[in-house]
């Protein structure tokens, strides 16, 4: 896998960022389509966030 410029996945993991800050996270870059590493497994911090978001909006 490519790493996209705009992914922010290893100031996610040092938790320096949210996930919200990356501009494509639930754009570009979600579960069916990863852009970086953090949005692949289901523990991913990404993933988990994005997971977490929808629930909450469905809410
Ligand atoms: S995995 Fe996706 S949402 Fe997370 S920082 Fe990388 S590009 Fe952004």
């Amino acid at each position: 896998m490519r790493e996209n410029k705009a992914c922010q996945c290893p100031a996610v993991i040092r938790g320096v960022k949210k996930p919200t800050d990356c501009e494509i996270f639930g754009t570009v870059c979600t579960p069916r389509n990863p852009i970086g590493s953090c949005m692949v497994s289901d523990e991913g911090a990404c993933a988990a966030y994005y997971r977490y978001r929808r629930y909450a909006e469905a809410g």
